[in-house]
């Protein structure tokens, strides 16, 4: 057996945000990586993300923080819910000070690409195959081989599927399911921020709700674009893709009739993406043999808590933890990495989940019970399940 700590080929499928924490996490750890991504170029797509201390404190770990901060907005001003006709201010949670207090780091919004650049950093150039999609995965003995569209194939004493909502690789470890139609689908979009109004450009992540959308906005990029993601019914639309676009008219013609703001923001953007939110709820099992999964692959979720990408550095640090620990039997390794993970992951699907009701309200009164309860809620503290977790002091 070519376990061991400097000698197992890990062979992670897929080179996102996930994958390739995972790979920098393993070859930190001493162990023999590759990355095997489909695309013939490494990118995310443009837009952003908010990244919450228990992803930051990982970043650090890695000693990538530094780079990919640097072109990061910390989001002092905090979080600011408003009402959807005329901006009303309904509540506002001011991270600035609080959220390091509280949890050692602050929260942050960047763009994708930044952060899968600096993840990237940490992996050697000769672990990343480019142009690589994964066709097949099939156990034999004690190792795995991994097919690929191209006709090769290759060996890996252990497979980590990192290959996002449409994984390829989580149908050998999990019963195939159809995911269900949410009815709901995300808007994006990025305003240069020349063309944006000054309130979009505070360090503020806002968030307007209203009867069945909602619309969030927060700067990006140092303060150089403004990411727009809304939420708002998604009509036969079942197409669950970053590439998948649609018009500007489209896109603000599910806001007509809120606050002017809102429509000034969808004019003023790039082409508007689509995506189709599926729901997928929490899988029973995410490992078999020594194959596992890891970030979107094993437990897609609805982007409402902004902890999607957040989870999956999580979920690399942590197998990275299992599988240093675990040299000696690699199938117990995957296990005790499942079994540390799932239970988190699946309560953020939860929770995640039922915040499409709390947050599209027709008006009315538990719309108005809502909008009440937001001068107490204190969500930082309240959620500090997710803020304080630390995957690398997390007893495993
Ligand atoms: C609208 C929206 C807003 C969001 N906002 C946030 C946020 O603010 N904060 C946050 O933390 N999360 C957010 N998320 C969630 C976050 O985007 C995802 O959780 C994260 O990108 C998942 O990363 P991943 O690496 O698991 O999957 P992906 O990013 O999907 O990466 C999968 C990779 O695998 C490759 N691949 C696929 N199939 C194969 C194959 N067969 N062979 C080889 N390669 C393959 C793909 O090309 C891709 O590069 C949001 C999601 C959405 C939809």
């Amino acid at each position: 057996m070519r376990i061991g700590r400097t000698e197992s080929r890990v062979a992670v499928v897929g080179g996102g945000i996930g994958g390739m924490a995972a790979a920098a996490f393993l070859h930190r750890a001493g162990l023999d990586v590759t990355v095997h991504e489909q695309a013939a170029v490494l990118k995310e797509i443009g837009a952003g993300l908010v990244l919450a201390p228990n992803a930051v404190r990982l970043l650090r770990h890695l000693d990538v923080a530094d780079d990919a901060l640097r072109r990061a907005v910390p989001l002092d001003w905090g979080w600011e819910f408003r009402r959807w006709q005329d901006g009303t201010v309904l509540s506002v949670e001011r991270l600035e000070g609080v959220c390091e207090r509280l949890y050692g780091e602050r929260t942050y919004t960047m763009h994708r690409a930044h952060l899968l650049d600096a993840l990237r950093s940490a992996v050697p150039d000769r672990a990343v195959r480019l142009g690589s999609r994964c066709t097949g995965v099939e156990a034999r003995g004690h190792g795995v081989r991994l097919s690929f569209a191209d006709g090769t194939s290759t060996d890996a004493d252990i497979v980590v599927g990192a290959d996002g909502t449409h994984s390829t690789v989580r149908d050998t470890v999990a019963e195939p399911t159809e995911p269900r139609i949410s009815g709901l689908c995300a808007f994006r979009t990025v305003v240069p921020a020349a063309s944006a109004p000054a309130f979009a450009l505070r360090p503020a992540q806002t968030i307007w709700l209203g009867p069945g959308r909602h619309f969030v906005h927060y700067p990006i990029s140092g303060g150089r674009a403004v990411n727009v993601v809304a939420v708002a019914p998604a009509g036969a639309d079942t197409e669950e893709s970053w590439s998948a676009t649609a018009g500007i008219g489209e896109f603000r013609a599910e806001f007509e009739g809120w606050d002017a703001r809102v429509g000034d923001l969808i004019t003023a953007g790039s082409v508007p993406g689509r995506w189709a939110l599926l729901d997928r709820p929490p899988l029973p099992r995410w490992s078999r043999g020594r194959v596992t999964l890891l970030g979107d692959a094993a437990h897609a979720m609805y982007p409402f808590y902004g902890q999607g990408a957040a989870q999956s550095i999580e979920d690399a640090a942590v197998l990275a933890r299992c599988l240093t620990a675990g040299a000696a039997d690699p199938e117990q390794a995957l296990a005790r990495y499942e079994r540390a993970r799932i239970g988190r992951t699946s309560r953020l699907q939860e929770v995640s989940h039922g915040r499409a009701q709390d947050n599209h309200l027709p008006d009315g009164p538990e719309q108005r019970a809502r909008d009440r309860a937001f001068t107490r809620a204190d969500p930082l503290v309240r959620n500090g399940w997710i803020y304080g977790y630390d995957a690398q002091a997390v007893p495993l």
